[in-house]
């Protein structure tokens, strides 16, 4: 066999390799973005989340125990909440452990509050809820959020908490 022969198998099988895992890549990907719309909590995590409530003073922790009581009564566990968390967990996007609550800008005006979650290997690994100012204030907004960052999805049942208009939530689950 000549040299140059050899080297065209070679790369014909780095071709075959490399499309391969694209294809696979592709259908991992297709089939998260399937599961994640088709199931109504996609994800849970490993270890109970820790509460920063980054927001800032007028975020009483009142309304952090509420809401976390919303969910402990529903099976879901919360290690504990910290009130005045250190500035190098505030200036983070995401913290490994931690569901950070922030004031943040809102993709848009009729957005009251958002959650982003960080899954790695099929768990929740960190999770960061953005509120408008002052949104903690609305009746079950908190609870909701922390609903998104427990893993759940929106169920359009009305007086459900996690539906995903304000005012048709409610205290359901
Ligand atoms: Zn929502």
């Amino acid at each position: 066999m000549q040299p140059g022969v050899a080297m065209n198998r070679i790369l014909a099988q780095l071709i075959k390799l490399a499309i391969s895992f694209c294809v696979g890549l592709f259908i991992g990907t297709a089939m998260m973005i399937h599961y994640e719309s088709n199931s109504f909590k996609p994800w849970s995590w490993d270890s109970p989340p820790i509460i920063a409530n980054c927001y800032g003073d007028d975020f009483n922790e009142l309304y952090v125990v509420r809401a976390v009581d919303y969910w402990v009564v529903r099976d879901e566990n919360i290690s504990f909440i910290v009130n005045d968390p250190p500035q190098s967990v505030c200036e983070k996007d995401f913290l490994d452990g931690f569901i950070i609550f922030k004031k943040g800008i809102m993709p848009n005006d009729s957005t009251l509050a958002y959650t982003k979650r960080k899954v790695r290997m099929g768990s929740l690994r960190a999770a960061t809820v953005y509120f408008s100012p002052g949104s903690f204030k609305l009746e079950l907004l908190i609870e909701h959020e922390l609903g998104h960052a427990l893993g759940y999805q929106h169920l359009e049942k009305e007086g459900h908490i996690m539906h995903p208009e304000w005012g048709k939530m409610g205290t359901d689950f």
